[in-house]
């Protein structure tokens, strides 16, 4: 066959994190596999232009419409052919076209559900890093992911460990032989820390994973356990479990990523170094099996594997995410918009650590759950939530 037939057009979307550098160190490393098409930011404008000059993708879009010209001007003065576009419109329909097959959805927040969604009706391979948009709609976008018939793989190293032992058993069987999901987290930089021994932390101190290398926004969640929280609502929505059937297991050494109970009493696990390009060689390569620049694990030097309970009484944000999926409706968008706009507000130094689940418990305390039948009822949520918690920092 054609090697021009089989070559991936990826379009990565949040480049400039980390993520994003992840992604595309992997693409680097197989260029008669893929190409890097599309390449969009928020508002990194010089980082998009090295990643430009780097990947000379066909389009390159900035979503601040403030940057347009800058982009502009700066890809024509690299001499680039690389097609200048500037705002969230301009990225969904990008998302959407022609010009990929493959999207790595890789923006954090709520503010790449608009992308992902327009990748997934556009039936293309998605690769989901952005856990949020499954949080705010999960029903929503697994629907139309299913009618349009795009993938999705998920880029979480969990939800990937669970995807791989998925495919261990026929899945057309009723009730797919699974007992149980057992989703790992590291515990974050504060594990086996009071709660009064975290009134105090800084923000460089909650960025400071001691396992992942990560942005601000989902080290942040990783410190309150919130993303442990956004991460059960994800398996839930991706693999269709209900949430009794999942647990939360504390590993610190991050090397069994997750587990699969199965109902013969097999329980399969994934394992591998902490590294993102794993999880994004396994949705860029799937099913093959592709290089990813990541070392084997040496289960001699790591010596030994710890499992622990979460506490949930130091980081409450966990039981706020299950509480809020118990609830339903539009309360998992509610969870999600008042931890963004408090993890936003912890990151500026405006609140304390503890301010973060308290923010977010007030928001689901003050707006009920609804039925969240469209878009527009998530959306609203978000927003709601979004101002009462910035009238409650402003406040407090
Ligand atoms: P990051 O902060 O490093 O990067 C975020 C990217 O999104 C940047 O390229 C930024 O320019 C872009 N962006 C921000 N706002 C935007 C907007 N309004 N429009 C368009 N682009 C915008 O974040 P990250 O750590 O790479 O995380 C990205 C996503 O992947 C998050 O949803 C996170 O939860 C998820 N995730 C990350 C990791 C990890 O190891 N970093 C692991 C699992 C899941
Ligand atoms: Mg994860």
């Amino acid at each position: 066959m054609d090697a021009a037939m089989n070559l991936r057009r990826v379009a990565v979307l949040g480049a400039t994190g980390s993520i994003g550098a992840s992604a595309l160190d992997v693409i680097a490393r197989h260029p008669d596999r893929f190409q890097v098409t599309v390449l969009a930011a928020g508002r990194q404008l010089q980082a998009l232009l090295d990643l430009c000059r780097t990947h000379q993708p066909t389009h390159a879009v900035i979503a601040d419409e403030q940057l347009y010209p800058a982009l502009r001007d700066g890809l024509r003065a690299a001499g680039l052919a690389t097609q200048p576009h500037a705002g969230s419109a301009a990225l969904d329909q990008l998302a959407a076209s022609d010009a990929c097959d493959t999207v790595v959805a890789a923006i954090v927040g709520a503010a790449g559900l608009s992308s992902t969604l327009a990748a997934a009706a556009a039936g293309k391979r998605i690769l989901l890093a952005n856990k949020e948009s499954l949080v705010l709609a999960g029903e929503l976008l697994t629907r139309t992911a299913e009618r349009a018939g795009a993938e999705i793989i998920p880029i979480d190293s969990e939800h990937s460990a669970i995807f791989q032992c998925l495919r261990s058993r026929d899945a057309s069987l009723d009730g797919a032989g699974v007992r149980r999901i057992l989703l790992t987290a590291s515990g974050g930089p504060f594990r086996g820390r009071r709660r009064a021994d975290l009134e105090q932390v800084t923000p460089a101190q909650a960025v400071a994973h001691p396992k992942w290398s990560m942005g601000p926004k989902i080290s942040v969640d990783s410190a309150t356990l919130m993303n442990k929280g956004l991460e059960v609502i994800e398996a839930h929505h991706l693999f269709h479990v209900p949430a009794q059937r999942i647990q939360v297991l504390v590993h610190p050494q991050s090397l069994v990523h997750s587990l699969v109970e199965f109902i013969d009493g097999s329980t399969l696990a994934q394992m591998g170094l902490p590294d993102m390009r794993t999880t994004l060689a396994v949705g860029l390569g799937w099913p093959q099996r592709i290089e990813a620049g990541v070392g084997g694990l040496d289960l001699l030097a790591q010596g030994r594997l710890d499992f622990e309970a979460p506490d949930t009484d130091a980081f409450p944000c966990l039981a706020l995410a299950w509480q809020a999926m118990d609830a339903g409706g539009t309360a998992p968008a509610v969870l999600n918009a008042a931890n963004e706009e408090a993890v936003s507000a912890f990151l500026q130094g405006r609140v304390g650590f503890l301010a973060i689940p308290a923010l977010v418990a007030n928001a689901l305390s003050t707006l009920p759950a609804e039925p969240a039948d469209t878009l527009e009822v998530l959306l609203s949520a978000d927003q709601r939530a979004r101002q009462l918690t910035l009238n409650a920092i402003a406040a407090a």
